[in-house]
């Protein structure tokens, strides 16, 4: 499985890392009570079927609900263990943007009988990604912003200062329990305004009006 940098080159992605509960809108859209910043950071992954650069996204039919959660995601040039904030930042080779899809009532029964969301947010195409810029080819002193359109309109926004964990923080907090390697994706979470996807629905995401992706649900 491979993604693709701007640039042409192409890097075999290792595992997928994901952020949960980074945004504190999103916390509340999802449950109204509860606490904004968790004393750790949630984590989970994604298996490397989930990944998917075509433009087709197919949804589980089983799942009568799969939501879109636009975030930034990092791929990493180099990795190691229990790293430094600052050497953390030194793995990111590059960001793209990407759709965390979610079947959400697979995720719902699972959290209710406490067991992992690994189908719920596992299956072919759950992790849609663009193009990765190369960090070098960014300029990320004022942040990250990104975008969903759904269908013409946006639905979600998001930045990088409003994350309730940076992503030097995640990437760190990860490599002390997970050694991280080249190739590695990190989703960082995803901001307000997840909702459900229909079979003909068009998809733009933006990351920083210099990545975008177009993807159709079949
Ligand atoms: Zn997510």
């Amino acid at each position: 499985m491979m993604v693709e940098l701007t640039n042409g080159a192409r890097v075999a992605v290792g595992s997928i890392f994901c952020i949960g509960r980074n945004y504190a809108e999103h916390i509340s859209e999802m449950n109204p009570t509860a606490q904004a910043r968790e004393i750790k950071p949630v984590v989970f992954c994604k298996p490397r079927n989930a990944l998917n650069t075509e433009v087709m996204i197919t949804l589980p039919s089983a799942s009568q609900e799969v939501h879109y959660e636009t975030e930034i995601v990092v791929l990493l040039g180099k990795g190691g263990k229990n790293l430094s904030q600052a050497q953390a930042h030194a793995c990111i080779q590059a960001y793209g943007v990407g759709l965390d899809l979610t079947a959400r009532d697979w995720q719902q029964q699972a959290k209710q009988d406490g067991l992992p969301w690994t189908l719920a947010k596992g299956f072919d195409g759950a992790a849609s990604v663009s193009q990765f810029i190369p960090a070098s080819e960014l300029e990320i002193s004022q942040g990250l912003h990104f975008s969903l359109t759904l269908n013409g309109e946006i639905v979600q926004r998001g930045h990088s200062a409003d994350m309730l964990w940076t992503i030097d923080e995640q990437i760190a907090y990860i490599s002390q329990f997970c050694t991280l390697s080249a190739g590695d994706l990190l989703f960082t979470g995803t901001p307000a305004g997840v909702g459900r996807l229909q079979s003909g629905d068009n998809l733009q995401l933006n990351l920083m009006d210099s990545v975008q992706a177009d993807f159709k649900v079949s």
